[in-house]
């Protein structure tokens, strides 16, 4: 990218559309070092959410085999293949949508392989994000994701404290996450309010460490959870439309050698994985848990 975000903007008449989350890459060495950090090979396929005027996609597509760049403002597209073309790369696929309707699962197969997925990711839809790639980790051999720091914390965070959630202990169950590097917020233009932190998100493959019986009822109990997460894990769960019994949950709690009285956010990935086999005799009611997109 020679000409800065501002300039290229300005050019065509536009101007960074904050509802869309477009916070731009001003720096080039900034884009080729996260690249460098993660450490991208010539045998991976690319998927970028939000490439908006190619600032990373430009050292991607030099690293890798091909990048499928997904955007959803259909005035950047024109200005993001005139960059790669300038650029020199020829191995970009521009698609004009929303990364939110992709089916991961569909488009791996369509390249023949799992797919890397890469991205300064607007900010308002970061957390749905994850969970379709937490959705689709079969297909995904890892994820290298810009997020504002605040939510970057959250992905990080180590049980009992506050920063640990709902998303943290579903990710942390099937996936390891690592820091790979902090940009200021001077370094976009226009400047959001707070950092971002860039993580590599390593999919462990088709089993986690500690598989549960059954996925689907493990979210709903750990999104019941964190519902009411400051009453003790046992009433959250009682209390919760989970349909379970509060003599049902003592006795599984205590088989799984969880304390009742201790709060969700106490609870490590493997202890939840130990309350649902637990309560495998149980019917957990899927609209106590039914999946949204908040963390
Ligand atoms: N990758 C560029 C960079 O680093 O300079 C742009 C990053 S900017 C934070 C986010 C980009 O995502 C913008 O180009 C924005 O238009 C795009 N975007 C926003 N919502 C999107 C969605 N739902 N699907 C795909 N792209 C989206």
């Amino acid at each position: 990218m020679a000409a800065s975000p501002r300039s290229l903007l300005a050019g065509h008449r536009l101007r960074p559309r904050r509802q869309l989350g477009q916070n731009f890459l001003a720096q080039p060495a900034v884009a080729e070092l996260i690249v460098a950090r993660a450490g991208v090979s010539a045998d991976e396929i690319i998927l970028e959410i939000g490439p908006g005027l190619g600032a990373l996609t430009i050292p991607l597509a030099r690293a890798a085999r091909s990048v499928i760049a997904v955007e959803r403002d259909p005035h950047l597209v024109p200005l993001l293949s005139a960059e790669l073309a300038a650029g020199g790369v020829g191995n970009v696929r521009i698609i004009a949508m929303d990364a939110l309707e992709l089916d991961l699962a569909a488009l791996a197969r369509r390249v023949g392989g799992s797919l890397t997925v890469f991205g300064n990711l607007p900010y308002n839809i970061s957390s749905q994000i994850v969970i379709r790639l937490m959705d689709a980790r079969r297909h995904i051999r890892r994820a290298v994701l810009m997020f504002q720091r605040e939510l970057a914390q959250r992905l990080t965070a180590a049980p009992g404290g506050r920063n640990y959630g709902r998303i943290t202990a579903l990710l942390t169950y099937c996936a390891s996450v690592r820091r790979l590097a902090e940009v200021k917020a001077s370094r976009f233009y226009p400047p959001p309010k707070v950092d971002a932190e860039v993580l590599e998100i390593v999919f462990s493959g088709v089993q986690p460490d500690f598989p549960a019986h059954d996925e689907a009822r493990l979210a709903r109990l750990i999104t019941a959870a964190f519902g009411q997460r400051r009453k003790t894990l046992k009433n959250a769960l009682a209390g919760s439309a989970l349909g379970l019994s509060s003599a049902a949950l003592q006795q599984a709690l205590l088989q799984a050698g969880i304390d009742p009285s201790r709060r969700a956010e106490t609870i490590t990935p493997a202890e939840f994985v130990r309350l649902e086999i637990s309560l495998r005799g149980c019917r957990i009611e899927e609209r106590g848990g039914a999946e949204d997109s908040a963390p």
